[in-house]
């Protein structure tokens, strides 16, 4: 469905082929804590090796603001990668990204080969796009593919500002199958299609509320947001995170959803304690009310027991199931039941399931649930804009079929 042209759609052989990927993963002491990220490249990487290109990854790492920090240094990741593929990936070191040795490293490269440049974000004008910094990289290419979907919401100099500067600039597997899973999903879903958002903040996501509502046939809310909803119902949520400035929103779209016919569930009761704990995982003093029974100094800080049988109950009817946040303080083991309970429905149903990237995806693979979703996304911002109906520039930017 995605009308833009891929790896499938492109012969290499012979040619430098500059790669935009996600390896932006968690590191602790120097040692990659979680990579998904790098499997989920392995793909698109074997195939342009296997048809003989010359393969040149990038990627940015963290936050090193425009300098080089030598802790967000690239260099691990080739370590891993050079591991997953049984194959070396060769690192050019170079704090220009590309400069005198990424150059060198690139002019002597055979067909099949692999090497990784350092750290896009080294460069300041990677993230506003500039355009000295795209000319370099597309001065290493002649083909340039974009598998980050991981930041294909952003318009920077790897993946928006180098496309526009080369003839051929395609799309990977790992980008294409992200935006199949997510655009069929939301696009020409299988019905019922039940779409579930949870997360702290309903500002955060205003325009996902609103977009889903018109595709899905049930829009199921919980997490911190549920709160500011049932206060536009006339609720009191006592110290529960509310945002008084998104109640007429709330009210606005419970009465679309009454407008379209689509079923809206909120919470019908809540897990409640005194305070937020402290530290996040702390021990917590929990019961469950209400939902219209809480009291003024208490706060939810998860859904409660019938709640999380109402939600578990609405998914097992789904055939296409979509979920971007937590239901509840996940981080903690005490508040984590709601969001296991829907993690839980998710994995026993036959239903396609969709989790959008983030909370909801560290969520569901820590609680031991990943292997049993359809599709788990690698991007948080970007599955959220996705689902918003908006189009990425990443992925706007490679060349229409
Ligand atoms: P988001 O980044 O918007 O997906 O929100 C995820 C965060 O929401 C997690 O860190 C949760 O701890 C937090 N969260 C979920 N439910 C609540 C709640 N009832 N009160 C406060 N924070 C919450």
């Amino acid at each position: 469905m995605l009308n833009k042209k891929s790896i499938d759609d492109i012969n290499v052989k012979g040619k430098r082929v500059l790669v935009r990927c996600d390896f932006n993963v968690p590191l602790k002491e120097g040692k990659i804590t979680d990579e998904n990220r790098l499997v989920a490249a392995l793909p698109t990487i074997k195939k342009l090796v296997a048809d003989g290109g010359k393969i040149i990854l990038c990627s940015h790492l963290g936050k090193p603001k425009g300098e080089p920090k030598p802790e967000l240094s690239l260099a691990p990741v080739a370590v891993r990668l050079s591991e997953l593929l049984g194959q070396e990936v060769k690192f050019a070191a170079d704090p220009e990204v590309v400069g005198p040795n990424a150059k060198a490293a690139v002019e002597a490269m055979k067909d099949g080969e692999i090497v990784l440049l350092e750290n896009t974000r080294y460069r300041a004008e990677e993230t506003k796009n500039g355009e000295a910094f795209s000319k370099d990289l597309a001065s290493l290419c002649d083909v340039f593919v974009n598998d980050a979907f991981g930041t294909a919401h952003r318009a920077h100099c790897s993946n928006v500002g180098v496309s526009s500067l080369v003839d051929t600039a395609v799309v990977g597997y790992l980008m294409q199958k992200e935006i199949d899973f997510l655009g069929n999903a939301v696009e020409n879903p299988v019905r019922p299609f039940v779409a579930i958002l949870g997360g702290a903040k309903v500002a955060d996501k205003l325009n996902v509320i609103s977009n889903l509502l018109e595709k899905c046939d049930t829009l199921i809310i919980g997490g911190g947001m549920a709160y500011t909803f049932l206060k536009a119902q006339g609720k009191e949520v006592g110290k529960s995170l509310v945002d008084d400035s998104k109640i007429d929103y709330c009210k606005e779209m419970i009465e679309k959803a009454k407008r379209l016919g689509k079923t809206l569930l909120l919470p019908v009761d809540t897990t409640i304690a005194a305070d937020f704990p402290d530290p996040i995982d702390g021990p917590v003093d929990v019961s469950v009310v209400s939902a219209d029974a809480i009291p003024a100094d208490m706060e939810g800080l998860d859904i409660g027991t019938k709640t999380a049988e109402l939600f578990a109950d609405a998914v097992k009817s789904a055939k296409t199931v979509v979920w971007n946040g937590p239901m509840g303080v996940f981080e903690n083991p005490t508040l984590a039941t709601g969001t296991i309970a829907v993690a839980k429905a998710l994995a026993e149903t036959d239903a396609t399931t969709i989790i959008g990237g983030g909370d909801s995806a560290a969520a569901v693979n820590q609680l031991g649930f990943g292997d049993k979703m359809t599709h788990i996304s690698t991007g948080g911002g970007a599955s959220l804009e996705f689902l918003e109906g908006k189009e990425l520039p990443g992925v706007a930017a490679a060349n229409d079929k």
